[in-house]
């Protein structure tokens, strides 16, 4: 099964994406932890990439793709996977789509994690005092918040429009959201 998440910033994507990795036996490729690691190991691409994610803004698309066609192209992919954080705006899905096709793996579902505004709020800010990532300030929230409803959401008119795009309510604890989306795989 090869399964692309989507949803805004604090959704829950990327704890249910792990959640399905685990239970499904699926590679989980998160490319915001993709990123995080480059930027750790302070790579050329980590080095080009902090400065939009300290912005809360996309990093570039020509950097995406090279980061996503690296990693579709270790061996676990062949076994199916989640991609969670990609794509982020409509020229990735174009792209991904052709790097799929060439590899013979595409898509079978696109799963959108719906959760209210107010609990995003919540969720960002708790995460920001637990975790301390640098991009869960106010500010940048805000902005992560606005990229995401300006270049992200459309991204699910995508694989509407090829009857792929399947909607969990992302609301409740994760137990209830992971079985609603285990129900959504099983039925799609
Ligand atoms: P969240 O979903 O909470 O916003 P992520 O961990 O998915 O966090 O991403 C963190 C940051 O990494 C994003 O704000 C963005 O700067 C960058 N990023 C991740 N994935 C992409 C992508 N597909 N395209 C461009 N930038 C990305």
């Amino acid at each position: 099964m090869r399964i692309v998440l989507l949803g805004p910033p604090g959704s829950g994507k990327g704890t249910q994406a792990a959640l399905l990795r685990d239970r499904l036996g699926l590679a989980h490729i998160s490319t915001g932890l993709l990123l995080r690691e480059a930027v750790d190991q302070r790579t050329e691409l980590g080095l080009k990439a902090k400065r939009y994610m300290d912005a809360g803004d996309l990093v570039p698309d020509d950097l995406m793709l090279g980061l996503i066609e690296e990693r579709l192209g270790q061996p676990d992919v062949s076994n199916g996977f989640i991609l969670d954080g990609y794509p982020r705006n409509l020229a990735q899905a174009e792209a991904l789509d052709q790097v799929l096709e060439r590899i013979g793996q595409p898509v079978d579902l696109a799963i959108s994690v719906t959760v209210n505004e107010g609990e995003i709020v919540d969720r960002l800010s708790k995460r920001a005092t637990e975790e301390g990532r640098s991009d869960d300030t106010e500010d940048v929230i805000r902005n992560r918040l606005r990229v995401y409803a300006e270049q992200t959401a459309p991204v699910a008119g995508h694989y509407a429009e090829r009857g792929q795009l399947r909607e969990v309510d992302g609301m409740g604890s994760v137990e209830e959201v992971h079985q609603r989306m285990l129900e959504t795989i099983a039925n799609a």
